[in-house]
């Protein structure tokens, strides 16, 4: 297995290509961001994408997907609970001025426990909601491709629709944390970390959901608070 990477976009989101050398299959997961970097690295890769999967469907994960399908004619996937999201995903982008956008429509939807495979890589289906309700993890042997879930100390943001602290919490300790310690993370922002050093050093995940309410309370009043000043 060999994993490309590109960082691009204003959120700075990873796209990764990961390889199967024996086949020459790649699964290219999260194009979203700068498409013409995203494009070099499949085109250098030489490879051929067997499977588009996303680990959520936010904006700067899915942006490229057209782009994407268009090049590779690789079948686009999601988890079922983040395909309505997908499906909005134009009008979003409408609404917001960004440019005429046509999200395709997922060829499958995923479930926990779903497995994808890319030549001899069998990639496991780790449904882990609290960013999205449809987030997942990928996981091959060693490997697991965190999307927003889980970061390099950090985690993904628990405040935007769909979203839930508790059930990141859960998903991150019932469903990453039991796994072992050697494992490799390669998260949708920002470099990449294993699970010995999120279970050791992370402050974000050993917040209670009190304590979380807590935080974003205490931001939220003191935006207002700011408001109110200016
Ligand atoms: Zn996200
Ligand atoms: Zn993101």
């Amino acid at each position: 297995m060999r994993i490309e990477h590109v960082e691009s976009g204003f959120f700075k989101t990873n796209t990764y290509l990961v390889c199967d050398e024996h086949s020459n299959q790649a699964l290219l997961i999260d194009p979203g961001g700068d498409w013409r970097k995203i494009r070099a690295m499949i085109q250098k890769a030489q490879a051929k994408v067997a499977a588009i999967v996303l680990t959520h469907a936010h904006y700067d994960h899915a942006n490229r997907v057209q782009e994407a399908k268009t090049l590779t004619g690789a079948p686009l996937l999601v988890h079922r609970g983040d395909a309505p999201r997908l499906q909005k995903l134009s009008a979003l982008m409408l609404a917001a001025r960004w440019r005429p956008y046509l999200a395709p429509p997922p060829d499958r939807l995923l479930d926990e426990g779903d497995v994808i495979e890319i030549g001899a890589l069998r990639f496991e289906v780790i449904h882990t909601p609290g960013h999205s309700p449809g987030g997942i993890c990928l996981r091959y042997k060693k490997t697991i491709f965190t999307g927003d879930t889980l970061f390099a100390g950090s985690i993904g943001r628990t405040d935007l629709k769909g979203g839930s602290w508790p059930a990141l919490k859960a998903s991150i300790e019932d469903k990453l944390f039991i796994l072992s310690d050697d494992i490799h993370l390669y998260p949708g922002h920002g470099p990449k970390t294993t699970i010995e050093r999120e279970r050791k050093y992370n402050i974000f995940v050993k917040l209670s959901p009190a304590q979380m309410d807590e935080i974003m309370f205490g931001i939220k009043a003191k935006e207002k608070k700011d408001e109110e000043i200016s």
